[in-house]
């Protein structure tokens, strides 16, 4: 039975064989870093690390200094004690990454963020064929969570942003910064419609770009020119004067939040888009059947129960990781 324990909200270690996983602080020699959003980057910005060359640039581009061992998906890591360290494409953001750990006691896969199927502005989803133990994010653990395809979402941000402008109306989409704002770039470039992204934002747009991701037409955040095409820009700017001194505006807030009720109820925006970036509940549940673990752990869950109980159901030994009776549980 391989030893794993939660540090901290986000990070998980192993420490018989000296991983981390998106841990913070430097209590084990190899921490491997799934993806660049804050809440699994190290808030120690000098530790080194092992990242996707995709994570190392956009964790840079916000701030990092530790050392990157930039590892590539498939490109195995021999670590000491006959352990191997192989990334697979987690689709969630660009770069984002699942760490597949082989060891002599059996195989561990780290989910990370995920999403699957993928979003198109990544590399992809992938995944070995035979998990030991699986440590996976559930985010969206509930039924009530089930995403429309990608290719239906992306038709409904292109029609809502032509319809917009035929009004004479700014497009304005609420989203965060890193990953979905690049997902709703992609979905709009087919429209020619120019786009301008806040301006945290622009810096890691060119880093999709250069690899590889096509974004479409898009410039940094322009006052005076904001009217002639659409923006982009997270929920936190909808006070100010960024998108309050747009005078004609149609405001569209993608989130997987979007599908509960009552963030419809709170939020002044025009319509919400349940786009999201995270496996949803369904797919998340079939993954568990498909791989059938040993053990799952699950993390970064507000709700595990629910799955608990669905996969408890099905003959598997699951328990949430945030329970574990550690400061953050
Ligand atoms: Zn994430």
């Amino acid at each position: 039975m391989i030893t794993i324990q939660k540090q901290g909200y986000g990070g998980i270690v192993l420490p018989a064989y000296g991983i981390g996983l998106d841990t913070d602080q430097a209590i084990v020699p190899h921490v491997f870093i799934s993806h660049a959003h804050a809440d699994h980057v190290p808030r120690n910005r000098h530790i080194p690390v092992y990242a996707t060359p995709a994570t190392a640039a956009l964790m840079k581009a916000r701030g990092f200094q530790g050392e990157v061992t930039e590892t590539p998906f498939y490109s195995p890591v021999s670590l000491p004690g006959d352990v191997t360290v192989t990334l697979y494409p987690a689709g969630h953001i660009l770069g984002s990454a699942m760490t597949y750990i082989q060891t002599p006691e059996g195989s561990v896969l780290y989910t990370g963020d995920y999403r699957n199927p993928a979003s198109p502005c990544t590399e992809g989803f992938d995944c070995p064929a035979k998990v030991d133990y699986f440590i996976t994010e559930a985010t969206f653990s509930l039924p009530i969570y089930r995403w429309k395809s990608h290719e239906k979402l992306f038709d409904r941000l292109r029609t809502t942003a032509i319809q917009a402008r035929e009004r004479g109306e700014v497009p304005v989409f609420l989203t965060y910064n890193l990953g979905k704002a690049q997902e709703v770039m992609m979905a709009l470039a087919p429209t020619g419609i120019p786009v301008q992204i806040h301006g945290a934002g622009y810096p890691l747009c060119e880093i999709y770009t250069r690899f590889g991701m096509d974004l479409g037409a898009y410039t940094r955040y322009n006052r005076k020119s904001v009217t002639e095409g659409a923006l982009i820009t997270p929920m936190s700017t909808l006070d100010t004067s960024m998108v309050t001194s747009i005078r004609k505006k149609y405001l569209t807030y993608c989130s997987g939040w979007a599908a509960l009720e009552s963030r419809r109820a709170q939020l002044n925006v025009d319509q919400l888009i349940p786009l999201s970036d995270h496996i949803d509940f369904f797919e998340l549940l079939a993954l568990c059947r498909r791989l059938a673990p040993r053990k799952i752990y699950l993390t970064h869950t507000p709700n595990p129960d629910v799955l608990l109980h669905y996969l408890r159901n099905d003959g598997l030994d699951a328990e949430s990781l945030d329970l574990q009776g550690n400061d953050d549980a």
